[in-house]
């Protein structure tokens, strides 16, 4: 009897999988069309010192899905990069990450994430080079944010890719630090311009002790090698106020806003509200 419940429970587990593969494979499918069909869209989420002055903002790809409505990016981006469609949608969110800073009247920083798939298939040098002529946005105002996933893969071929990229004058952030593997031993493969401490670490500082400590040692080996720290999902003043005074340099999360529309921060980006009213 044991023997066929335990048999019914495989079968019923796998039609669960079968289910899920199921709607992978439809969300797959459907993802080819959202570019095209415009329901791929970048909102902006701003980056902070801590003082609260802002110094630029980070792109996060959103979908809006016809039917379901918005799929997070931990769900869809794996997709693309499964099937490939990730270079293609990539090249478009820096294409158009660049586009919108390039008209902000003030010179802020943009950052764009970059998917490890991106460093493997593609010509990513030269996209971005491109990209950055045919918008006409300075190098240095865009900053490209890796994790360790694209060092794991081939990591000659991304330590070159990564290279040339500074060369051009784009800056390179090390994302979700702390979260990896071998975090560290990546921060003497390359110099990076910026460490972004994972929101992991920022959430629990109130609740664990060990968190707050983890986040005192990043900050002062970060230091001890001169780059610059942001921290990642601060969401309260009681955050900002112990990151300062660990000084750490940059933040962003809710507390100082979240990602939006481009419009909900025209006033930040230097435009004026005539354009906002009639543009
Ligand atoms: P990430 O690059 O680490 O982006 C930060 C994530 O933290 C974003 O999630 C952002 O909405 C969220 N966040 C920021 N501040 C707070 C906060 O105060 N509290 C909380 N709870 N969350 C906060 P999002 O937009 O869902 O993106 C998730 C991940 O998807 C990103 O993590 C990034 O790895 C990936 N992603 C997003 N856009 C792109 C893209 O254009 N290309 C690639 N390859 N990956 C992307
Ligand atoms: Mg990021
Ligand atoms: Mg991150
Ligand atoms: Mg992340």
């Amino acid at each position: 009897r044991a023997k066929r419940e335990g048999r019914g429970r495989v079968c019923f587990f796998e039609s669960e999988m079968d289910q899920e593969l199921r709607d992978r494979r439809l969300l797959q499918h459907d993802l080819r069309q959202a570019l095209e069909q415009n329901q791929l869209l970048v909102y902006f989420q701003p980056q902070a010192r801590m003082d609260g002055e802002v110094i630029g903002f980070e792109a996060l790809l959103r979908w809006n899905h016809p039917t379901r409505g918005f799929v997070p990016p931990d769900q869809f981006i794996p997709l693309a990069e499964e099937n490939g469609l990730i270079v293609e949608i990539g090249e478009w969110v820096l294409r158009e990450a660049c586009r919108e800073a390039a008209s902000w009247p003030r010179p802020l920083q943009v950052a764009v994430n970059l998917s490890p798939v991106q460093f493997q298939t593609g010509d990513l040098e030269r996209v971005i080079h491109q990209i950055l002529l045919e918008t006409g946005l300075s190098p240095t105002r865009l900053e490209v944010e890796i994790t360790e996933g694209v060092l794991i893969g081939d990591f000659t071929r991304a330590l070159t890719l990564l290279r040339r990229l500074k060369a051009l004058g784009v800056r390179i952030a090390m994302d979700d630090f702390g979260t990896g593997y071998s975090s560290l031993s990546y921060l003497q493969s390359f110099p990076f311009d910026k460490i972004k401490i994972d929101r992991s670490f920022i959430s629990n500082l109130e609740a664990k002790p060990q968190s707050a400590e983890i986040v005192r040692a990043v900050l002062s080996l970060a230091h001890a090698l001169n780059i610059p720290v942001v921290a990642e999902g601060v969401e309260t003043e009681a955050q900002r106020a112990f990151l300062a005074h660990e000084a750490c340099e940059e933040m962003q999360g809710y507390l100082v806003g979240r990602p939006e529309l481009i419009e909900r921060y025209l006033d930040l980006v230097g435009v004026a509200v005539e354009r906002r009213l009639y543009a």
